[in-house]
């Protein structure tokens, strides 16, 4: 674990003790060597793991210093990450004198970056729009790049992206070195990396490998829906999967819950195509915190970070049981399995307690849950607008931003479709981003927004 054990010049080992890395993190430790050997590297790493330094010290390895030109270039993506990954940059390139490293990012004076790109630069660290805009303009040229890192890609992706990336892609020499790095590997992300990587490595932390950590517990109840929001109030989840076994049931619990004011949508066979997505974009971007399924129509649903899945119904089998819990506690964080049966459901419970870690409750043992509520953290904006139209994450988020002044945590989720474009904004300042939006323009036109 030692970085001493790595081809690295003895003027950036000094610098690494200097700065306190007396020993390589477990990302660090399974990265380098494939990233130094100038291999595709493919690294599912967090923030926090040491990441930057894991694709850092590789990009300041192929540099020449004294050939004065964009030799990397890393996307973030947003500002403040771009920042972040900057300063560790800066820190990292003490060994060596002149290593000039530029931001690029949106938000910032264009005119002051054109001028910072005609003193060049050597690595570049931005966001996808505006690089994307200095390349259209010519002002930036990645013709002399080696290295190519792609940072929290999972992120990038959920922020609608991916378009910007492949036209960012498009400028770069073939021969290069591409580094992606993401909290999450699966679905999308594993599309990008076969796009974008060749024969890349792909390396994983043991920490990344620990199974899903799940709490299951089986409560004993008369009334599931009071023991379900003594539940929510108690364990305060941060969105919740709750299974019926039939489409009836899941579009009337919806109703009851939202009577009860905790706020749920149902997904179900009877809803239309678009009305589905509707459904599931709001979920995934916050907009609802509870969604009531049945297993059918949660069929191919990947939500990264669900907190707690809840069996209002008994699954048929336990196979069904072990799919659907399997949706919460991954990727080494904490998830809860609720399942609540009534009297008459003992003996179906029975098979369930072969398993210790099963913890069977009686649903009297719940705290009351006196004025408890629960609110969805953002509101969904429709945008008539969306490929079609050349519209683009980095358009909305700008229109959001900049004139409407927005700060960028208000605004989550954005997905792109052909025709129309899905934005999460904060509830607090929904009603100043709805009239952005309809009285203003982004891009320099007029769309149709609505709030879902
Ligand atoms: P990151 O995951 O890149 O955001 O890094 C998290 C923090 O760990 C940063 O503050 C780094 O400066 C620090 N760090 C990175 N590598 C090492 C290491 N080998 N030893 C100690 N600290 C490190």
């Amino acid at each position: 674990m030692n970085f001493s054990k790595l081809p690295l010049t003895q003027a950036m080992l000094t610098n690494l003790d200097t700065l306190g890395y007396k020993k390589m993190t477990p990302i660090q430790d399974a990265a380098l060597p494939a990233v130094l050997e100038g291999k595709d590297v493919m690294a599912e790493a967090k923030t926090g793991s040491g990441k930057t330094a894991a694709f850092g010290i590789g990009v300041l390895h192929n540099l020449d210093v004294k050939k004065f030109r964009v030799q990397s270039l890393i996307l973030c993506p947003t500002r403040e990450l771009a920042d972040q990954v900057a300063k560790e940059l800066r820190r990292l390139a003490r060994f060596a004198h002149n290593i000039k490293i530029l931001m690029l990012t949106g938000g910032e004076s264009f005119g002051k970056q054109l001028g910072s790109l005609s003193h060049q630069a050597h690595i570049v660290v931005g966001t996808p729009g505006r690089v994307l805009k200095h390349l259209n303009k010519e002002s930036l040229d990645l013709s002399n790049l080696n290295t190519f890192v792609l940072d929290e890609a999972d992120r990038m992706l959920d922020m609608g992206f991916i378009e910007e990336i492949e036209s960012v892609l498009s400028f770069m020499p073939k021969e290069r070195q591409t580094l992606l790095f993401s909290a999450t590997y699966d679905g999308e992300v594993k599309k990008v990396a076969k796009e974008f990587l060749r024969e890349p490595v792909i390396v994983k932390t043991t920490a990344d490998e620990l199974p899903n950590e799940i709490e299951e517990i089986f409560y004993a109840c008369s009334d599931k829906l009071n023991t379900f929001v003594k539940i929510l109030a108690q364990k305060k989840p941060k969105n919740v999967i709750i299974f019926t076994n039939t489409k009836l049931e899941a579009k009337e619990l919806a109703e009851k819950l939202i009577e009860k004011k905790i706020d749920a949508l149902a997904i179900h066979g009877d809803l239309e195509q678009y009305e589905r997505n509707d459904v599931l974009v709001q979920f995934a971007n916050g907009s609802t915190p509870i969604l009531v399924a049945t297993d059918v129509a949660a069929r191919g649903l990947d939500i990264k970070e669900l907190s707690m899945v809840v069996n209002y119904d008994l699954p048929h089998t336990e196979e069904t049981y072990t799919h659907r819990i399997g949706r919460t506690g991954r990727a080494g964080a904490k998830g809860i399995a609720i399942t609540l049966y009534s009297t008459y459901e003992m003996e179906k419970v029975e098979p369930y307690k072969s398993s210790e870690k099963r913890l069977f409750l009686e649903a009297d043992t719940l705290p009351e849950a006196k004025g408890f509520e629960m609110k969805p953290e953002f509101v969904t904006l429709v945008i008539e607008g969306g490929k079609k139209d050349k519209l683009r994450a980095g358009d909305i988020l700008g229109a959001l931003t900049g004139e409407a002044g927005l700060q960028g945590k208000s605004i989550g989720k954005i997905d792109i479709y052909d025709k129309q474009a899905y934005v999460a904004i904060a509830g607090d300042v929904i009603d100043r981003a709805y009239k952005y939006l309809k009285d203003g323009k982004i891009k320099n036109r007029k769309f149709s927004i609505w709030q879902l």
